[in-house]
């Protein structure tokens, strides 16, 4: 279909994407079972990494030329990223200003929190998805639970708000864990997220009968909390939100798989070494960086990602007979 004069990055089904999710680097230092493999995987190359330069240019255009207002910096580990701080001041110069947030494992925030909030960045989820010491070592091979608990209560502390948890339930992992999981965040003021386990491992292990769904979890957790619709209108948030005993608390299930929300996607994506992505699970992607090494103008990179945008499929197939895992895992995608 002919794609009709429209700066904004816009798709056949009528959507348009406003939200920008970017992958700073595909490294990480935690070894989640359902993510990666013991030993990691084989990071990319450092010349295959877009620089500061060509990052933030990148969302320059983004943000100047394409309609992009929310910006969310992810990984791997974006706190392993050089010059992270750096990065999130010049995003926040841009102008229009862009709503900018961050999605961390909460590794080492402790010590960044207050200078990543001075940089700008008031907007953070922090994936946690125990508060065992036993089970968090037990999913992500590291005793760093602790950590991730200072962590989050160092951005709490710095004025970030909202600060959300991320969490993931696996059965025979920690699906037990839901309820003990709320209770902390409700005592401690942060805003929880289940996700369901999406097929983007990068063993391509993912077992549709060990992930928890959210009819699962929200029957966990109605045995112990009154659940009550929220009241604002979901619009194209991923998550689907309830109030905890009348509030103010919340509640949040982001569910993918059996719940899909694909047709009000907001969301455009580029990775750490420069590849647009026009879904989550899409196997086709638009090199920029090429582009741009190749002396591209604004306009000329601007108008790939638009045609790539276009080309958007309805939604993930995730429940399709035909369903491909896309090649390229989360950990080098970005949530
Ligand atoms: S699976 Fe793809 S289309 Fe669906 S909500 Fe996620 S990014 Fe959007």
């Amino acid at each position: 279909m002919p794609r009709p004069e429209n700066p904004q990055l816009i798709d056949t089904f009528g959507r348009v994407a406003t939200d920008l999710r970017v992958s700073l680097t595909d490294r990480c230092n935690l070894r989640c079972t359902y993510c990666m493999p013991a030993e990691g995987l084989d990071w990319m190359p450092g010349e295959q990494v877009l620089s500061d330069d060509e990052l933030v240019r990148l969302m320059r255009i983004a943000v100047e030329q394409l309609g992009v207002t929310d910006i969310r910096l992810t990984g791997g580990e974006p706190l392993l990223r050089p010059g992270l701080e750096d990065i999130v001041a010049r995003v926040t110069a841009l102008s229009p200003r862009p709503r900018l947030s961050m999605t961390t494992n909460g590794i080492g925030l402790a010590k960044r929190a207050a200078g990543l909030a001075a940089a700008g960045l008031n907007r953070i989820n922090v994936s946690l998805d125990t508060v065992d010491p036993e089970t968090f070592l037990k999913i992500t091979r590291r005793d760093r639970l602790s950590h991730v608990v200072a962590g989050l209560a160092a951005a709490r502390d710095a004025g970030m708000t909202p600060v959300k948890v991320n969490a993931v339930l696996i059965r025979g992992l920690n699906e037990t864990e839901a309820v003990p999981l709320l209770k902390f965040c409700l005592a401690e003021g942060y805003h929880l997220r289940f996700i369901e386990q999406m097929p983007l491992d990068a063993q391509h292990g993912w077992n549709r009968g060990e992930m928890i769904t959210a009819a699962g979890i929200l029957e966990m957790l109605e045995a112990e909390f009154t659940l009550t619709p929220f009241p604002a209108a979901r619009g194209g948030a991923p998550a689907e939100r309830w109030l905890v005993d009348g509030g103010p608390g919340d509640v949040g299930v982001i569910a993918s798989v059996t719940r899909p929300f694909c047709a009000a996607c907001e969301r455009t994506r580029l990775t750490a070494d420069g590849a647009v992505r026009s879904c989550l699970f899409s196997n086709d992607e638009t090199d920029l960086r090429s582009l741009a090494r190749a002396g591209a103008r604004d306009e000329e990179i601007a108008d790939a990602w638009r045609a790539t945008m276009w080309g958007k499929l309805a939604g993930h197939e995730i429940n399709d007979a035909g369903f491909a895992q896309p090649i390229r895992p989360m950990s080098a995608i970005g949530g």
